[in-house]
């Protein structure tokens, strides 16, 4: 957008991380943005606005790529006033601080965060190439890659409004981010209980918990969205939430690692555990609330960004090795029985000689 600025520059350890992690975020202050209530910024919208959007005073017309993206002449003004403010901030020595609950990002090509929407789609690839090697890789009879598949839809969604979202942030953006987000992460934990715990094997028992399993996740998530969308719009009730189901989902993925090394010793029995760990380093990030390098890459992008090789790693490693697990564990039997046979013949020859 072509702004007339003449008038608008008038001089004015898993578990101990994860506890530190709630606590920060519960602890965390309801903080209001400085930016948009600094004099300076409020003065250079009102000149702006009425210098570019006055429909009586030759409008500024905005350029036909960011009216695609819904930019108004408002939201631009606001915008432009906003790297006003933060260039004569940091030319005078002053901190750099938010807008509207927002770092002041550099957008390219009218995106907000480009940076968050790169590396989301790069999330979305995990996900997408990772349903096909699932496909190459787990047979349609094992009765898991069902629920495998559901995974990889649920994480593509996901992604998607995340890239949507961070392309464009309102009110309608926001919630299919938060929304997709918590239903991947609600799900996480739902396929993994039943992953760990074999409630795919049609036995009585472990069909009737299994459906108890899901409508509990069900109704875990409709009172989630429930309460966001009819109560009230708590950002951190909903990162807390997350948080704590993504913690469930990690321990149970640690409890199975842990279980199955205990077993065989074998080193594919900790790839679980390891990515989950990754994770949630990737996920303490978060908490390192920096104004964004570059105006483009900020703590919140290096999130999205840390979690794709996890994801990559998981179809390519983990998903097929937890279907061949009942082979390993044949295998690895079968080798102790081997090397028990074989002790004992030692010891039957040391005797005889
Ligand atoms: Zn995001």
């Amino acid at each position: 957008m072509l702004i007339r600025w003449k008038t608008a520059t008038h001089p004015s350890s898993l578990l101990l991380l994860a506890t530190a992690l709630i606590a920060c975020l519960l602890l965390q202050p309801a903080e209001a943005s400085l930016g948009d209530r600094l004099p300076e910024f409020r003065e250079c919208v009102e000149v702006c606005d009425h210098e570019n959007c006055d429909p009586n005073n030759d409008p500024t017309p905005i350029p036909l790529h960011h009216r695609l993206l819904f930019w108004t002449c408002a939201q631009e003004c606001d915008y432009t006033c906003q790297h006003i403010t933060t260039t004569r901030r940091v030319e005078s020595g002053q901190s750099v601080t938010q807008f509207h609950g927002k770092w002041p990002f550099v957008r390219v090509l009218g995106v907000q965060e480009p940076f968050s929407v790169l590396f989301s789609i790069g999330n979305f690839l995990a996900h997408q190439n990772g349903l096909g090697r699932l496909r190459e890789r787990v047979p349609s009879t094992y009765p898991m890659r069902w629920y495998y598949e559901v995974f990889a839809y649920f994480g593509m969604a996901s992604w998607v409004f995340s890239s949507i979202f961070h392309t464009r942030d309102f009110k309608a953006t926001e919630q299919l981010d938060y929304f997709g987000a918590g239903a991947s992460v609600l799900y996480g934990m739902y396929y993994a209980m039943v992953r760990v715990l074999r409630l795919d094997l049609p036995t009585p028992r472990r069909r009737s918990i299994l459906r108890l399993w899901t409508v509990f996740c069900c109704a875990l998530y409709v009172a989630h969205i429930s309460y966001l969308k009819f109560w009230r719009w708590d950002y951190t009730y909903n990162m807390t939430a997350n948080l704590i189901v993504g913690m469930v989902h990690n321990l149970l993925w640690s409890c199975f690692s842990w279980a199955r090394w205990r077993e065989t010793g074998q080193s594919w029995a900790i790839w679980p555990s390891m990515l989950v760990a990754w994770i949630m380093l990737a996920m303490s990030l978060e908490l390192l609330d920096f104004p964004p390098l570059w105006g483009a890459l900020d703590a919140h992008s290096l999130w999205h960004l840390g979690t794709i090789a996890p994801a990559v790693l998981w179809y390519k490693y983990v998903l097929p090795l937890t279907t061949f697990e009942e082979t390993l564990l044949t295998v690895h039997s079968f080798m102790i029985k081997d090397s028990q046979d074989l002790a004992k013949a030692v010891k039957l020859k040391d005797i005889k000689a």
